[in-house]
């Protein structure tokens, strides 16, 4: 047979879960080097614990008790304030110093309570430590769920959906006090789920954590680290396994890149890497994969394109490339693009054979004068003549 706990057993092991919580935040602080916000939640639950035996301790010396329980009060506001700028610190990872204004809140509502005389009152008090506890943290669960856009973890609904429903029962505790006699919950289960929302919300930091660092691995296993592209590896992955009629793959490789290394040294060389692979990749549709194949190689795969729609977009991409003025040294370099397409004119083709097709009209672009795209035809490259004498240029 289960008793229900009383209400002052619920307080206490209220007051330790934000204790648990707090360590929890400490804990993945020292293991982890992205731990901005962090401290501040480890610094705010503790504040919030401690608020209350604040107000309590100050029962024990006559005269100072409302004073001591309006300290109590400000800690534990002050607490919630240094959570919500924790949870905005480890949703947008940044520091912004402007969120230290948060801390006029408490500043203020307790400055009101103070001078207007109402801190004597324990059922002001209380709903003023209520209704602003709920709305800073109403507020992180919006910063959290609304970052999603920018970061989308999967995590994120679930930590903004947990502080939302701790702000929730926070807030039915000053409905509680307000209107004793339309309360849909007990003061005493509201303190007892908000235990439980706590250990929640110390679970899913962890998780978002957890899952921004895998996430982090993962970029640094699929992106090509100077021009973050997607590196070959990842492109390999992502292509289908057999490719459809109309598939088109596109070879590009910088020309004379070498001349760009030679001439203005490797670091110049890879400023141009960098914009060359912005261009393209700016210039490509929601279902294409583009990446960086290697050296100064990129490869496209465009999905269910054709070869007209193939050769404009490509020889658009390739015009765009050659537009740009690189500023090297006082000069405007011009790094112009070779490209090769294939496009699968049966049912299936292999991405193998579509690549070397592809690789195969490159050569022909870069013997045939380079600066142009070609695109592989049979006829053109049969095998018994010579490709580079005998290609067609799109351009
Ligand atoms: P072509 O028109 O025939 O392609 O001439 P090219 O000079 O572009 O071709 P080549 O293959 O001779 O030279 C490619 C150069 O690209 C050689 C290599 O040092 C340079 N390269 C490869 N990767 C990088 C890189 O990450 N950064 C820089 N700066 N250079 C790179
Ligand atoms: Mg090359
Ligand atoms: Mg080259």
């Amino acid at each position: 047979m289960l008793h229900p706990l009383d209400l002052p057993t619920v307080l206490l092991l209220h007051k330790l879960s934000f204790f648990v919580a707090a360590l929890c935040f400490l804990y993945v602080r020292s293991q982890s080097r992205e731990s901005v916000g962090l401290g501040f939640l480890a610094i705010g639950f503790f504040l919030v614990a401690m608020s209350s035996t604040l107000v309590s301790v100050g029962k024990a010396f006559q005269g100072l008790e409302y004073v001591l329980a309006l300290a109590g009060n400000f800690a534990g506001l002050v607490g919630y304030s240094l959570f919500w700028i924790g949870m905005c610190r480890i949703s947008t990872q940044a520091r912004k110093r402007r969120e230290w204004l948060v801390l006029l809140l408490p500043v203020s509502v307790c400055a009101g309570l103070f001078f207007s005389g109402l801190y004597v009152s324990m059922q002001v008090r209380t709903c003023v430590f209520q209704i602003t506890a709920a709305s800073l943290l109403f507020a992180a669960a919006y910063t959290v769920y609304t970052d999603r856009l920018i970061e989308p973890l999967p995590v994120r609904k679930a930590l903004a959906g947990t502080i939302a429903f701790a702000a929730f029962l926070s807030a039915l505790v000053f409905v509680g006090i307000l209107f004793p006699d339309i309360t849909f919950v007990s003061a005493r289960n509201a303190f007892f789920v908000s235990i439980v929302c706590h250990f929640a919300i110390a679970v899913f930091v962890l998780a978002l954590v957890k899952e921004r660092a895998e996430e982090g691995l993962r970029r640094l296993a699929d992106l090509d680290v100077l021009t973050g592209v997607h590196n070959r590896r990842s492109f390999s992955l992502r292509l289908p396994e057999q490719m459809r009629q109309g598939d088109a793959i596109v070879m590009i490789d910088i020309d004379h890149f070498k001349r760009i290394n030679d001439g203005f040294g490797h670091l110049a060389g890879d400023e141009v890497l960098v914009r060359v692979a912005r261009e393209l990749s700016q210039r490509i549709r929601p279902n294409d994969s583009f990446a960086r194949f290697g050296g100064e190689e990129f490869i496209l795969f465009m999905p269910a394109t054709g070869l007209e729609d193939a050769m404009s977009l490509a020889d658009r991409a390739r015009q765009s490339v050659s537009a740009i003025r690189h500023p090297i040294e006082d000069q405007k370099v011009v790094a112009t693009l070779s490209m090769g397409l294939a496009v699968c004119e049966e049912k299936h083709c292999t991405p193998h054979a579509l690549m070397k097709l592809a690789d195969m009209a490159l050569y022909a672009s870069k013997a045939s004068g380079r600066d142009r795209l070609t695109v592989y035809r049979p006829e053109d490259f049969s095998a018994d003549s010579s490709a580079t004498t005998r290609v067609r240029h799109a351009s």
